[in-house]
């Protein structure tokens, strides 16, 4: 069976056995909370229930690493969204330890998309439209660092409101165990003395 046909056969039963009633909610995060996190599979339950959240309390935005890499790209999009369209009040980066993104090498990205088909000249007709691939694809050093940034990212972009608090913290991926790496009320306080 495909995973796809497993998935569908699920559906089916989970439809007619109106097991989605349990969930059911609206659109405005109930928490006025926006959420970016990893999409690492150990937190597709743990996360939400660690934090205490249940289906409709926030936004949940998730990539590899929990990462801003551009302002103006869809996660930052979808932050300023949820605040400005959804009535997320407040915004927590999560990531967590042991993160696949962490010391990232983007030559073995490189040589395994070559091992899967993608040629030689597509690489090279990228690097001559200026896309710097080994940059685009590095990830992080330091979880803890990259957390201090990423909250710097959405705290000081140009269309975030100055008073939406943004906190940044990594989960311990078996625990469950959040660790604050940036209280975003202490940096709101600062910000306005
Ligand atoms: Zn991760």
């Amino acid at each position: 069976m495909t995973i796809l046909s497993q998935v569908l056969e699920h559906n089916q039963s989970f439809v007619t056995n109106r097991e989605y009633e349990q969930f059911k909610t609206d659109k405005f995060p109930h928490k006025s909370l926006a959420v970016l996190a990893c999409m690492d599979a150990r937190l597709v339950e743990l996360l939400p229930k660690a934090m205490g959240l249940k289906n409709g309390d926030a936004k949940l935005i998730k990539n590899a690493g929990a990462l801003v890499t551009h302002p103006w790209g869809s996660v930052m999009r979808s932050l300023l969204v949820a605040v400005y369209e959804l009535r997320a009040e407040e915004i927590c980066v999560v990531a967590h330890h042991d993160c696949g993104m962490r010391a990232i090498d983007p030559q073995h990205i490189l040589d395994s998309a070559c091992a899967r088909g993608v040629s030689e000249e597509t690489l090279t007709t990228l690097r001559g439209a200026g896309i710097d691939l080994e940059k685009w694809l590095k990830g992080f050093d330091n979880v803890e660092d990259s957390v201090r940034h990423t909250v710097e990212v959405i705290r000081s972009h140009p269309l975030m409101p100055h008073d939406v608090p943004v906190h940044g913290m990594v989960i311990h991926p078996t625990t469950g165990a959040l660790s604050v790496i940036v209280d975003g009320y202490a940096g709101r306080t600062s910000q306005a003395a």
